[in-house]
Formats: structure tokens, C-alpha cells, sequence
């Protein structure tokens, strides 16, 4: 048996990538949270205990899928048993660990029927891992007598039709744009998270690009899927469209591993862009950029609306410029002491309405954000090992609730932190939008002595300020673990007549 005592897993997100910050905005970031930041006291890693073997398990696994896609390594079971969701890297940095899977498998798709059938027989539960990168708890196991993690990264081939190519579930976001790319298409689908995310996992979560405007949420993206169950299979790959009831496609989507496993799917395809054009705006206040928002009949591919703290975190970090120093100027002489920032990015050269009071910024901080929207979440990674906690929360609204939610959960975060006696920062961006509303997004950070009770609370007041405010539990994250408790008996009655029992009920 493998020697695992000594092992170390990274439970934050892209373990080892790495966003350089300058000095001075760490020592703003610092002042904002009132607290040092220049020391590191954590290195973002936990020590991986020698979990126990299933000897039995072991040889019943290495009959149906080839002996070197078995793992029993601890350090591989706790990875596939662990997210990128907030309280889980909060437990891991007090070294509260989750359960971990019994095995990992990494089956090709001619074993993955026969697995299942076994697995079935032998009344083991199944969860399914895509790229890990899941923040809600998705892919957290659960105390159960047998669970076996079905990795899905063997399957990964990618055919391409004309509009559609037939992706492998497994296959990366950036794999996939990589192979379409050289044929001049792309799936027009850009998660934050593209370079890990997974095409089974976006389609599980019921995902959303950050070009949702261009291209759709994943919904729009995704043809048809083959999804096997323990009790069907489904094959929907010769589809375009079917007009009969539940579909694969509609049990697949926002599945979370609950409903099966999706093996492969037809995806849209679209002429990748030849250019992109930019433009970046400060306008007097967030609030008179969610009524400029309403007011527009078409929306940019992309069009990221900050609130005035972000946009001051946004300004900062970008450091001290001439073009930051006219700005500053420009504000001043038009009486705004913290404007909020609307970032543009189009496939087409368009002419946004004028913006009553609102300055022009150029075209740099929307390049700046498209050059490093893949790294930004690394910030992250920098707050967390100064023991930082850092989280996000999203939820979707009409655009007469935007303004009021939006205050409101500002005013129940500063609430909750008081009464706790933290200091926290809370700051918004909407990034999604549709002619109904649009999905508001929120990032939080505070330093606490009781990290994972903490940020439990302060959670689960923001998602009833969500609720009591007109939102949706999540816009795009998916329920998980974490938020499944504040699904309607309604909405949860029908998703558990669409579960497969053999998949762990999370
Ligand atoms: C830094 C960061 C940025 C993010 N940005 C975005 C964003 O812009 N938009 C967005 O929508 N989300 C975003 N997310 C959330 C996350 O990336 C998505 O939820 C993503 O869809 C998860 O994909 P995955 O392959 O990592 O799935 P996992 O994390 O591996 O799994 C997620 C869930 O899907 C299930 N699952 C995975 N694959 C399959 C399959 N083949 N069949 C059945 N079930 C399956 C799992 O069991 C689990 O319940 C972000 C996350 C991080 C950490």
C-alpha cells in the first residue's frame, strides 16, 4: 500500500497559479479589511490522512474498468470529495476534512454501463466529478456505507458537425475552445472558470458564460445529451430537436450528479469572433447604471456593471496611471467621489446610448478584464492564504427588484458582521443580463476567529435577503449541497422524482 501520510492536497482553486498583487493595493486591500496582509500563515494545503482501503471494493472494481483507472491513493479520494465552494475551503483551513470516497474511477465509455450495473448490484452509490471546480458543494460526498467517485475525464473526445460538435462530458471548457478554435468556431460558452470547469459539469450545474448576452446560458447552448442512468440510457445524439416531453436534455441539465451521468453532449457551435471591441464607462452611481441597464432594448456580448466599491478594488489594482489620475480630475470636476464602472465587450462595433453624467474611460480597463478574466479568481487564492475568508454569491432578479435587493443585502451584510463583531467588505457587479432582470453578483471578504460558523451565518443571510427580495437562490452556480435547504417542497418534489437512487442524493 501506498505511504499517503505525508501527503499535501490544495483545496484552493488552480492550486499553484498564482496572481501577483502590488504592495500598495495589498496594503489598501489591508486597510479596507483592517488587517495585515502582508503575511502569508497558510499555504492553501491540508495534509491528507491514510484513508483505509476496501480491499473487496478494490477487486470488484478492477473486473469492469482497467486496473489503472482505479485509484484508492488518499490524496485522490479526498481531491474528488472536496470543492471550490467557500465553507469547504473554510473547514479545510480549520482542518475539518469531508468524508472521503470509498474509490476513483476513470472509466472509458465502453465500461461505464457495465460499472454502473455493478455498482447497482452491490448497492454502491456513485457521485461524479467533472473538473472539481464546483462552488456549492456539488461534489461533496456524504457519510454512506460504499461510495465510489466516477471521474469523467476519460471521457473527452470532440466531434464537430456543421452548427454543433459532439463533446466528451469530461473534456475541459479550454480543451474544447482549443480543438473548435482550429476550425475557426468556438461553443461561445465562458465560464470564469473555462480552464477546469467540465461540458458534463456546466451542463449539471445549469450553468452561465460570461457571454450569456451572445451566445445563452448553457440551456441554449447544449442540443441534446446521452445520459446513462442505473435504470436507462438515454442517446439523444442524432437530435436537433425532439418535441416530446422530459427529455435527457432536461433531466441532464441542473442534474448535479443526482440524475445520472452525462456522457456526452451536442453542443451549439458558432463562428469564432474575428475581433472583439471594448469600451469602459464611469457613471455617477451603481444605481443610475441599473436604470441606464433597464432602459436598453439589446445588450452588449458582455456588459459588467460595478458597484462603487468594486470599481474603486478595480481602479486600485489596476495602480497608479496618468489615465487614473485624469479620471480622478474628471470626477472631481463633476461632483462624483466614487463612480461605478460599466465594462464593454462586443463582437460588433455598437454605440451605447449616452449616458447622462457618465465619463469615458477608453477602451483599457475592458481589455484589461478580458485579458485576465481567467486569473481573477487567483485574487482569491492571495486573501485565503492570509486566512482571508472570501466568498461569492449570486442570484438573478427583475430590474424594479435589482436596486432595492441589491441594498438590501448590503445593509443585512453590515448588519450581520456587526453583530457578530467582524469586520467584513462586500461589493457587486451585475453580469448577466435579459430583457426581465438580470443576475447580480456579490463578493464578500471578512477575517474571523470562527471562520466556518461565521461565514455559515453570514450566508445563510444573504440568501434569504435573496429571497425576501425578489432573487432566485443562485443564478448560475447551481444548488448543491449548500442551498439545496432553501428549494421550494414544490421544486424539490419534482427534481426527486428525476433522481436516480444509485447517484448520491446530495
Ligand atoms: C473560480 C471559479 C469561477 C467560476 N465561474 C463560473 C461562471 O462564470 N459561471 C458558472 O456558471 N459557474 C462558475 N463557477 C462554478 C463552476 O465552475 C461551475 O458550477 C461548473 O459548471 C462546474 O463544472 P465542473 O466540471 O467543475 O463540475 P464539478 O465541480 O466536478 O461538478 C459539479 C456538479 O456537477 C456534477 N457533474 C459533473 N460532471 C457531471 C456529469 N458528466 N454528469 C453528471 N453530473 C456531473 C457533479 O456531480 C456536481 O454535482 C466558477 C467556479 C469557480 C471556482
Amino acid at each position: 500500500m501506498a505511504d499517503d501520510r505525508h501527503k499535501k492536497l490544495s483545496v484552493l482553486y488552480a492550486s499553484g497559479k498564482e496572481l501577483q498583487i502590488s504592495g500598495e493595493f495589498s496594503s489598501y486591500l489591508g486597510k479596507l479589511l483592517n488587517t495585515d496582509l502582508s503575511k502569508q500563515i497558510w499555504d492553501g494545503m491540508v495534509l491528507v490522512p491514510e484513508f483505509e482501503v476496501d480491499d473487496e471494493l478494490k477487486v470488484l472494481l478492477e473486473t469492469v474498468v482497467q486496473r489503472e483507472r482505479v485509484s484508492f491513493d488518499s490524496q485522490v479520494r479526498l481531491q474528488h470529495s472536496i470543492g471550490k465552494s467557500s465553507p469547504e475551503i473554510a473547514r479545510a483551513m480549520v482542518y475539518q476534512l469531508p468524508t472521503p470516497v470509498d474509490a476513483v474511477v476513470f472509466p472509458k465509455d465502453k465500461e461505464l454501463r457495465r460499472l454502473i450495473t455493478v455498482l447497482k448490484k452491490e448497492n454502491i452509490k456513485i457521485t461524479v466529478y467533472g473538473g472539481g471546480s464546483s462552488v456549492t458543494g456539488g461534489i461533496r460526498s456524504k457519510k454512506y456505507e460504499r461510495v465510489v467517485c466516477i471521474d469523467t475525464s476519460n471521457l473527452n473526445e470532440l466531434e464537430i458537425g456543421k452548427g454543433f460538435c459532439t463533446a466528451g462530458a469530461g473534456l475541459t471548457g479550454s480543451e474544447a475552445e482549443k480543438l473548435l478554435n482550429a476550425k475557426g468556431l468556438t461553443m461561445g460558452f465562458f465560464p470564469e472558470s473555462l480552464e477546469h470547469s467540465t461540458i458534463g459539469g456546466w451542463i449539471s450545474t445549469k450553468a452561465s458564460g460570461q457571454e450569456s448576452n451572445a451566445y445563452g446560458d448553457i440551456e441554449d447552448i447544449v442540443i441534446s445529451v446521452d445520459l446513462y442512468r442505473s435504470d436507462s440510457t438515454v442517446i439523444e445524439d442524432n437530435y436537433t430537436r425532439i418535441s416530446s416531453g422530459v427529455s435527457g436534455k432536461d433531466i441532464a441539465t441542473g442534474g448535479e450528479g443526482r440524475n445520472g451521468i452525462v456522457v456526452r453532449a451536442k453542443m451549439k457551435t458558432f463562428p469564432k469572433p474575428e475581433r472583439r471591441y471594448f469600451q469602459s464607462f464611469l457613471l455617477p452611481s451603481f444605481k443610475s447604471g441599473i436604470d441606464f441597464m433597464k432602459t436598453l432594448e439589446r445588450f452588449p456580448d458582455v456588459m459588467r456593471l460595478m458597484d462603487e466599491t468594486e470599481t474603486d478594488l478595480a481602479l486600485n489594482e489596476a495602480g497608479d496611471s496618468f489615465s487614473k489620475r485624469v479620471l480622478q480630475r474628471m470626477m472631481k470636476s463633476r461632483g462624483i467621489s466614487q463612480g461605478s464602472m460599466v465594462i464593454i465587450m462586443s463582437r460588433e462595433k455598437i454605440s451605447v446610448p449616452k449616458i447622462s453624467g457618465s465619463i469615458k474611460m477608453g477602451k483599457s480597463p475592458a481589455v484589461r478584464w478580458n485579458e485576465t478574466r481567467y486569473q481573477r479568481p487567483y485574487l482569491g487564492n492571495i486573501l485565503w492564504k492570509r486566512s482571508v475568508v472570501v466568498d461569492t454569491l449570486e442570484t438573478s432578479a427583475s430590474w424594479n427588484d435589482l436596486p432595492s435587493l441589491y441594498q438590501n443585502v448590503k445593509n443585512e451584510f453590515t448588519q450581520v458582521t456587526k453583530e457578530i463583531g467582524i469586520n467584513g467588505l462586500i461589493m457587486s457587479h451585475i453580469s448577466h443580463e435579459y430583457q426581465s432582470g438580470a443576475c447580480i453578483y456579490f463578493t464578500f471578504m471578512f477575517k474571523s476567529s470562527n471562520p466556518v460558523e461565521d461565514l455559515d451565518t453570514i450566508r445563510d443571510h444573504m440568501v434569504q435577503t435573496f429571497l425576501s427580495s425578489g432573487g432566485s437562490i443562485t443564478h448560475h452556480h447551481g444548488i448543491g449541497n449548500e442551498f439545496r435547504k432553501y428549494l421550494s417542497d414544490g421544486l424539490k418534489s419534482i427534481q426527486d422524482k428525476a433522481s436516480d437512487p444509485i447517484f448520491l442524493q446530495i
